[in-house]
């Protein structure tokens, strides 16, 4: 086999698009919009509570789980190890999801409303179609138990899309899965706006889809290839 050349310094992971944050250092992103950006579909109140409070929660507790997990390796002392590292999937999870959330929407007049033709093509293997997809990212949307997301991911190890609920944010995945679009049903998300009509959110949501998003995130994911078995 040659030899696989991998970046292994922060400046080729800087070069390569990628950041190395250090543990503790996460910040919230800024909105890619401006609060009332996604009405009519979702009101201005609830993507500012969203962003500033809910999100912003996650990016902290994040820290926070980090930081203490350094302190208890630096004290040889894990008896809360457990509880910690529940937090650090949680949140971690949580920061990511909404983070992915704020990117793959924008407004109706900006956002691009279809597929590129190799998105679609993807689609079509991965699903038959994309009413196919469309149905089941939006059934597993609507029949999360609780609190969680749905998303469509791109699993690596078999090299096609998914659809994967989540509950909560971290529970639920495949390993390895690399989500491209996802919407939030936490009530936070729509509670304002639509109350216990979820469907009627989903339905909305679809119409804020910035498939450019979704299609460049597509294009990075491919390039993880990390095969099963040698
Ligand atoms: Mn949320």
């Amino acid at each position: 086999m040659s030899e696989i050349k991998v970046p292994n310094t922060p400046e080729a992971l800087a070069s390569a698009g990628c950041t190395r944050i250090a543990i503790g250092q996460h910040e919230l992103p800024p909105l890619p919009y401006a609060y009332d950006a996604l009405e009519p579909y979702i009101g201005r109140e609830t993507v500012r509570i969203h962003h500033d409070l809910h999100h912003k929660s996650y990016v902290t507790g994040l820290n926070q789980a980090e930081l203490e997990l350094s302190r208890q390796r630096d004290a040889s002392n894990f008896a809360n190890n457990r509880y910690w590292e529940e937090q650090l999937a949680f949140n971690g999870s949580g920061h990511i999801l909404h983070s992915i959330y704020w990117s793959n929407m924008a407004p109706p007049s900006v956002r691009k409303p279809e597929p590129e033709r190799a998105m679609l093509a993807w689609i079509d293997l991965s699903f038959g179609s994309f009413e196919g997809m469309k149905g089941q990212l939006t059934a597993a949307a609507e029949q999360v138990q609780g609190s969680g997301w749905a998303t469509l991911a791109w699993n690596p190890a078999w090299q096609r899309l998914e659809v994967l609920q989540v509950r909560r944010h971290e529970n639920l995945t495949e390993w390895g899965a690399i989500p491209l679009l996802v919407v939030d049903v936490w009530e936070h998300a729509y509670y304002l706006d639509y109350q216990n009509r979820r469907g009627e959110y989903l339905k909305a949501w679809w119409n804020l889809v910035d498939w450019s998003d979704v299609g460049r995130r597509m294009a990075l994911a491919m390039k993880s290839c990390v095969p099963l078995v040698k």
